[in-house]
């Protein structure tokens, strides 16, 4: 994720530019802004990247996923089906809109599986969206299918999976919706921020419209707009957008990077017998941000994980057990706690968590070990990475028969 390990003079540069007119509203103030527009330049710059229409750049991945729900009408008591394994701002930008979120099982590919979707569609589903978890995707072409088939929005988040492609399309451009998150743990980094992607025109108009509070945004005089409709504040600031625009310049020299690294681990722990490599769907292509494997149990996943942590092996995630990625751990949702009331629509619609059976995504993400790819390692670091790797994981998989 080279977001935090990769910043530099272009960076620098791009946010020196916004620094010396002050401007750093992304609407306005033509007069004082010498003509830098970073967000907008920022929307441009990633619509043709990822070969869309249209982009809206926002304040988060968050903040990005709400906007596209509101974007395509989706509200009070619409259901929304997402997977058990994914990152907590899926359910919260579902609620943020008054919708429910239905959590279905994962497969092998540690996403969305479409064949638990298709068992949870409901006449109050409206959308699908899978997560791109770890860099790789779902089974995209069966969900495509399933949600034309029963007229359903596909939403893809593909906040951790910017640069892989399906079906030769980049990821986040396969569906109705995509968004990516431009956070500082992401693979390109804005600081904070977030985008919505799309070929539809009405949906962009309303995310542009819905993410500063409603304003139309026409005659581009702040007081005179219009507002068609109820909006927020998710703005993302020049100063972010300008990081963003020399980041995504970078991102294919980052994804070389990426895959270069991803291949030497991979490479190594191909001959090791007995552990298995995620399942990237016929078509996909990842963007090598993680390096994913299963045990051949929830045990020596779990010895696993201890060993590489011991060894200095750092970067290593064991998500069964984690507070942020996987339903086990999502009491504020599960318990339903709230600051404040949940809506009927909601109350009435959530899953009864003491009764949900998750078991076969718990098959797959409790033998699940992912392994982050840095872009700073040098040639001998992945190198001795490696080989630490393949030994200790060796030694643990021998211990089983
Ligand atoms: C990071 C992330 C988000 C949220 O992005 P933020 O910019 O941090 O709000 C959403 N979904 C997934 C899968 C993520 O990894």
């Amino acid at each position: 994720m080279p977001g935090f390990e990769l910043f530099g003079n272009q960076e620098r540069k791009q946010v020196n530019e916004v620094l010396e007119t002050g401007v750093l509203m992304r609407y306005g103030f033509d007069g004082m802004r010498q003509d830098h527009w970073k967000a907008l330049e920022l929307e441009n710059a990633l619509a043709a990247r990822m070969q869309v229409k249209h982009a809206q750049v926002v304040s988060s991945g968050t903040a990005a996923l709400t906007i596209a729900l509101a974007s395509a009408g989706v509200g009070a008591g619409d259901e929304v089906i997402m997977p058990t394994f994914t990152f907590v701002a899926s359910f919260e930008a579902i609620l943020a809109i008054g919708a429910v979120p239905i959590l279905v099982d994962i497969d092998d590919t540690l996403t969305l599986s479409p064949v638990a979707v298709k068992n949870a569609i409901t006449e109050k589903t409206r959308v699908v969206m899978p997560v791109h978890m770890c860099g790789s995707m779902a089974d995209l072409g069966a969900l495509k299918a399933i949600c034309d088939t029963n007229g359903l929005l596909l939403l893809e988040d593909a906040c951790q999976a910017i640069g892989g492609t399906y079906d030769g399309k980049p990821l986040g451009s396969y569906g109705h919706l995509g968004c990516f998150s431009f956070d500082y743990v992401k693979t390109i980094t804005c600081g904070e921020g977030g985008a919505i992607i799309t070929n539809n025109a009405a949906f962009h108009k309303n995310a542009d419209h819905y993410s500063d509070h409603g304003h139309d945004h026409i005659d581009n005089d702040r007081g005179a707009e219009g507002h068609p409709f109820l909006g927020y504040n998710y703005r993302i600031s020049e100063l972010n957008a300008a990081v963003g625009l020399a980041q995504l310049a970078r991102l294919d020299e980052f994804l070389a990077i990426q895959k270069k690294n991803y291949s030497i681990l991979r490479e190594a722990l191909e001959t090791v017998s007995g552990i298995t490599f995620r399942n990237v769907p016929e078509g996909g292509e990842e963007n090598y941000s993680f390096l994913s494997f299963f045990l051949p149990t929830k045990a020596l996943a779990k010895k696993t994980h201890k060993e590489l942590a011991s060894a200095g092996i750092d970067g290593c995630f064991y998500w069964f057990d984690n507070n942020w990625h996987y339903y086990r751990k999502w009491e504020h949702l599960t318990e339903r706690k709230s600051l404040g009331k949940l809506s009927k629509e909601v109350l009435a619609g959530l899953q009864d968590f003491s009764t949900t059976d998750f078991s076969a995504s718990d098959h797959w993400v409790g033998r699940n070990i992912s392994c982050l790819v840095k872009l700073s390692w040098t040639e001998e670091e992945v190198a001795g990475r490696a080989a630490k790797m393949k030994k200790i994981i060796s030694e643990v998989v021998s211990t089983f028969g």
